[in-house]
Order: C-alpha cells, then structure tokens, then sequence
C-alpha cells in the first residue's frame, strides 16, 4: 500500500478538558478542533505536530469503543492512522495478505477522512487506521 505519513496518533482520555490543558499548557500545542464523532460516541480535540496530528479521544457513552477501551487498559495511546493513497486499494491489499480488517470499506471519520480499521490480532496489537483525504 501507499502510505506517505502518519496522519495521527489517536488516544483516550478520561478528562477531554483536562488533556487539552496538559497538551497546550505543558507542550505548548494549540488545540485547532474539538469535535463530536456520533457514531464512534466520541469527542475529539486536535492539535497539529509537524504533518502528524494528535487525536484526543473522550469517550461519550460507556458502552462505546472508547468507552470500553479504557475500562478495559486504562487511558492512553489507544491507535495508530496512517494516511494512504487509495483507502480502497490499501484495504484490499490488506485483505489480500490475510490481515483481519474491521472495517471492510471506508467510512467516514473526524475531518471529512476517509477511515477503515485493521485489527490488532493482525497488526501486531496496534490498532491501525488507514485514512485518506479525498478532498486533496
Ligand atoms: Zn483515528
């Protein structure tokens, strides 16, 4: 596949507020976007490093994936996106080489992305996340 750069680091948090006064108080990053992802009951804050960005995950409802994760492990790095050329070819490529996806075509993320999931049994127990930016 055609990957050009890590696009973000995604992690879980308890305390969204609480994050972002670390990350621009002790970092000194600027927090550009907060965003609520419904369907992934999340909400989102960003901070840009370089071209990678940082991707603050609060959960909105216990029984969500962010929810559950850090019930489970604890707040943290909870996944790794890289951004792709060709989401759909990356995807089947992917599939192609026996990697378990969980998210069989793209779907749509934070940011308008282009997203799909690859199960850590397959990719050495971190969460990878393609994405792509169609609009570019
Ligand atoms: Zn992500």
């Amino acid at each position: 596949m055609n990957i050009t750069h890590i696009e973000h680091i995604g992690i879980a948090v308890s305390d969204l507020t609480e994050a972002i006064a670390y990350y621009e108080g002790v970092l000194g990053l600027k927090c550009y976007n907060i965003e609520e992802v419904a369907d992934q009951k999340v909400k989102t804050a960003f901070f840009m490093v370089g071209q990678t960005k940082i991707e603050l995950l609060e959960s909105t409802d216990p029984e969500g994936p962010i929810g559950t994760f850090i019930e489970k492990k604890g707040p943290g790095i909870h996944h790794m996106a890289f951004a792709v050329k060709g989401i759909e070819g990356a995807l089947a490529e992917a599939a192609d080489k026996g990697v378990r996806l969980i998210d069989k075509t793209p779907r749509k993320g934070a940011e308008g992305l282009h997203i799909a999931f690859l199960h850590p049994k397959s990719t050495m127990s971190v969460l990878t996340e393609l994405c792509e930016d169609k609009s570019k």
